[in-house]
């Protein structure tokens, strides 16, 4: 029997102990730092002359690793393999796919904060959010294992006297899987692990500024047991790799998260039936968010001063799920406002190889330049009260920047900045907020403050987003328990973490035996 499902605890750091632990895992990456990493096809390592360069984005001079990149002719092999190895891994047993998540868990499990310190150094992560990357990369192997088990025998379904009905799923075929930097482990880990449990052969492409740790991934599954040929690791360019995989016709699904401008481009590319293409592609896309939080008169105006700073600049409000709008009836504006910019302006900002540093870096240049874009935007959209400027001398520095004031249409309230920016938009009454809330293409998370139970029956049944959390910030959904996905441009609708997600990389097959 397969113990049931419980989340992977996160750690607490303040605990001496758990303080040297995650620094000796340090020491573990310090010392695999700058190492080579072949691509991965069929089980055999290939190099190849052009690399991409894994740098520490808190300290540019810092190289994690390079990274072998595939070129269309790598694409075109690791799809004959994945192509061939589909016809005996779909037969394979799902309780021996199980097993090997199961036993790939309790691998990271034990190198838990080798990896989160991999994620420190790779995505300029604080130590509580790599942890919680790290947790959530166990949560998704431990999930989607007992979940392939509860799918093993299919679905009931009625029979005459004269037959015998069977409902099963059955895996789809090749996916590629398109993973993103910014929950580099988890968000990669669940993607692959979620394609290969339910049967199906993987090319995964991981995002090309956090490379490494999905290379640490495929040794851990090649330790646990994965057959060469299941998952194959191709980085590479979205041009060269990205767009001839996703057009190839012997793809069969497409996994993808990331900005909604690729996830875009992705389902159209995907849509178009090529020559000797005998399907209709699949896409599960998570995209983008504009999430906001909402704070009701009735609110804990301390809860909510402090779920807004949370969400909106854990992880440089590089997540999805990230509080970009602030709207606050009017009557509590000021004393809201008031407290964020206080406790924002005692936020420490720098590399996070110190455990006290609340906010690292973002991501890279295109990053940065982006931010501070739109902080010009949102100097003549709102009034400037914290934060504002950048410094990319040693690694890609933002303050974290808060905009009073801003109209409801700004566009600064409407477009995904992706980065340590909130705006704060005043609300006549609660209506009004639900209806700036829902003013964006996006649908991804949201919160309301409030201890008014009218109003959060409203805001349950009229706030438009796939995560709706009532006191409490909007980011941090837990595998199994907040099952994660957005609606309108936040994505394909569908739930990372939830007993569904799995059916999204499989198809039904219905068989009737005459008796
Ligand atoms: N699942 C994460 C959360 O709830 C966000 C994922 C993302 O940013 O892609 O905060």
């Amino acid at each position: 029997m397969v113990v049931p499902y419980k989340h992977e605890p996160f750690t607490d750091f303040l605990v001496e102990e758990n303080k040297h632990a995650f620094e000796a895992g340090l020491k573990v990456v310090h010392s695999y730092l700058n190492q080579d990493y072949d691509l991965v096809i069929g089980g055999e390592r290939v190099s190849t002359k052009d690399k991409i360069i894994s740098i520490n984005p808190a300290n540019k001079e810092e190289i994690i690793g390079t990274v072998s990149k595939a070129t269309r002719e790598h694409a075109e092999k690791a799809m004959q393999i994945a192509d061939v190895t589909f016809k005996s891994w779909r037969k394979s047993k799902p309780e021996v796919r199980a097993d090997i998540l199961f036993r790939a868990a309790a691998i990271v499990r034990r190198r838990k904060h080798e990896f989160s310190a991999l994620l420190v150094k790779e995505a300029g992560k604080p130590w509580n959010e790599a942890d919680a990357d790290t947790a959530e990369a166990i949560d998704f192997m431990e999930y989607y294992g007992r979940q392939m088990l509860s799918l093993k025998d299919g679905i009931p379904v009625e029979s005459r006297q004269i037959e015998y009905n069977r409902f099963n799923y059955i895996p789809l075929g090749v996916g590629i899987v398109i993973s993103p930097w910014n929950f580099a482990f988890a968000i990669m880990a669940g993607m692959t692990s979620a394609a290969f449990v339910s049967g199906n052969t993987v090319l995964l492409k991981p995002a090309s500024t956090t490379p490494v740790v999905a290379a640490k991934f495929i040794e851990v599954l090649e330790e646990a047991g994965l057959p060469p040929g299941v998952v194959n690791y191709v980085p590479g360019s979205g041009a060269e790799v990205g767009d001839y995989l996703v057009d190839h016709p012997q793809t069969r699904f497409i996994s993808f998260t990331g900005s909604r401008e690729v996830g875009v481009r992705i389902y159209e590319r995907a849509a178009k039936v090529h020559e000797g293409q005998i399907w209709l592609k699949r896409v599960i896309a998570e995209m983008g968010g504009k999430d906001t939080i909402v704070v009701d008169s009735s609110a804990d105006l301390e809860l909510a001063a402090q779920s807004i700073v949370a969400s909106a600049f854990g992880f440089s409000g590089q997540k999805c799920s990230a509080c970009s709008r602030a709207v606050i009836l009017e009557d509590v504006y000021d004393q809201v406002l008031t407290r964020v910019v206080e406790i924002t302006k005692n936020l420490t900002v720098g590399d996070t190889k110190d455990s006290t540093i609340f906010m690292g870096p973002v991501n890279d240049q295109a990053a940065y330049e982006k931010i501070l874009s739109y902080i010009e935007i949102g100097k003549a959209e709102g009034r400037l009260v914290a934060g504002g400027k950048g410094d990319n001398s040693q690694g890609f520095f933002i303050e974290p920047t808060i905009f009073a004031d801003v109209s409801e249409n700004a566009r600064i309230m409407k477009e995904e900045i992706f980065g340590p920016v909130v705006a704060f938009c005043k609300a006549r009454d609660f209506e009004h907020a639900i209806d700036i809330a829902n003013n964006t293409d996006y649908g991804l998370t949201g919160a309301v403050l409030t201890n008014n139970r009218s109003h959060i029956e409203k805001a349950r049944e009229d706030f438009h987003v796939g995560n709706l959390y009532f006191n409490r910030g909007c980011t941090g959904a837990i595998v199994g328990y907040q099952p994660f996905g957005g609606f309108n441009m936040s994505g394909t609708d569908s739930k990372a973490g939830g007993p569904d997600y799995l059916l999204l990389h499989m198809q039904a097959k219905t068989t009737s035996e005459m008796l």
